[in-house]
């Protein structure tokens, strides 16, 4: 449900757990908030099988800690607004933030919570067998691949991640990865050196992804030490090379850094009075579940005291009487 004529104390773009930890504390502050998302709520989460690293939770599955934060969030009578943000526009008496349906909503402060899409790696074949072998989510497409043989590309934590989760449907499980040490957590790479349906392809990248009527048969590999070149027949190319930022809704103005990460203070405040980044859009050190919940948290805490201090103003100045009538004139 939705109020037509309202004027906003925050409006939130993004239920991922940024987003709806951002709206447990704005509410809880009593800001008037909608949180605008077009898909479902939970955001990344959703497609992870199992969350091991989120406090108070030793193993929960990604949907189900996703409907935690939507209940926590609704349990305070959460305004949901279900479209497309097609612009945020900042101004000096109220950000607007542009609707795909046509609305327009004014908001005292903006929370970007877009969070960030798969990395693609650019090679010949990845767009053309996108959903013909080429994946960029285990949990979703795995199951199409139980028995058979696939790569996973990438050394980070996503890649050993998913690669194990993999390995749970599969035949074998190659992690190719480009380096001769991985970049994944240590409990990752522990798992993953102990898992006998996975092995690492250790300096070495996919050239070419190839395939036949049936969609994905082979891949084009490259030794990156020797030079060397190899055709390694597969069934399927599972993508995990990092992750870009989704800021096309940033408005021209705030800062990016050269990755386009959105550049905040400690308070996810960013360059634009009223505007806040948080979670996977904004430049930081680590991206985490838990960090983006407190970002959520930083960003509300920061705007609700931003909110505050402007309406406090705009009362002092109606009230203020004017010059003509002000005593000793
Ligand atoms: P990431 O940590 O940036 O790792 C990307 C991997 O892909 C790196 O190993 C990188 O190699 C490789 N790579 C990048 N471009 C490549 C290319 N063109 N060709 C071949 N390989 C390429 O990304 P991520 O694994 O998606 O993780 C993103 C963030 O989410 C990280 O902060 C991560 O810790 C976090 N995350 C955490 C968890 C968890 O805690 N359970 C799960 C998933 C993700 P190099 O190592 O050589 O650079």
């Amino acid at each position: 449900m939705s109020d037509n004529n309202a004027i906003y104390d925050l409006v939130i773009i993004g239920g991922g757990p940024g987003g709806l930890s951002a709206a447990v504390y704005a509410l809880r502050a009593a800001l008037k908030t909608a949180l605008i998302e077009r898909a479902a709520h939970g955001g990344q989460i959703n497609l992870s099988d199992s969350v091991e690293n989120y406090p108070g939770f030793t193993h929960v599955g990604g949907a189900e800690l996703a409907m935690k934060f939507v209940e926590h969030a609704r349990s305070y009578g959460l305004e949901e607004i279900s479209d497309e943000v097609a612009a945020v526009e900042p101004g000096l008496s109220y950000h607007t933030v542009q609707l795909a349906g046509g609305r327009a909503l004014l908001a005292h402060a903006v929370i970007l919570a877009t969070g960030g899409s798969p990395r693609k790696l650019e090679v010949p074949g990845e767009d053309a067998l996108y959903g013909k072998g080429v994946s960029y989510c285990a949990v979703c497409d795995g199951f199409f691949f139980r028995n058979k043989n696939v790569i996973v590309v990438g050394g980070g934590d996503s890649a050993c991640e998913e690669g194990l989760y993999l390995a749970k449907l599969a035949q074998k499980v190659y992690l190719v990865h480009r380096r001769d040490a991985l970049r994944a957590s240590r409990i990752l790479q522990q798992r993953v050196a102990a898992d006998c349906k996975m092995e690492v392809l250790w300096n070495t990248v996919v050239e070419e992804i190839l395939a036949d009527a049936g969609g994905v048969n082979s891949v084009r590999l490259r030794d990156t030490k020797s030079q060397d070149r190899r055709e390694m027949p597969i069934d399927g190319v599972f993508i995990f090379v990092g992750f870009e930022p989704n800021n096309q809704l940033v408005p021209a103005g705030i800062r990016k850094n050269s990755e386009g990460f959105v550049i905040t203070d400690a308070q996810c405040a960013t360059s634009i009075p009223g505007i806040y980044a948080i979670g996977d859009l904004r430049e930081k050190y680590a991206r985490q579940i838990v960090l983006s919940a407190a970002d959520g948290c930083m960003a509300a805490l920061s705007a609700a005291h931003y909110v505050e201090t402007r309406k406090a103003k705009t009362d002092a100045d109606a009230c203020e009487l004017p010059a003509s009538l002000a005593v000793g004139k």
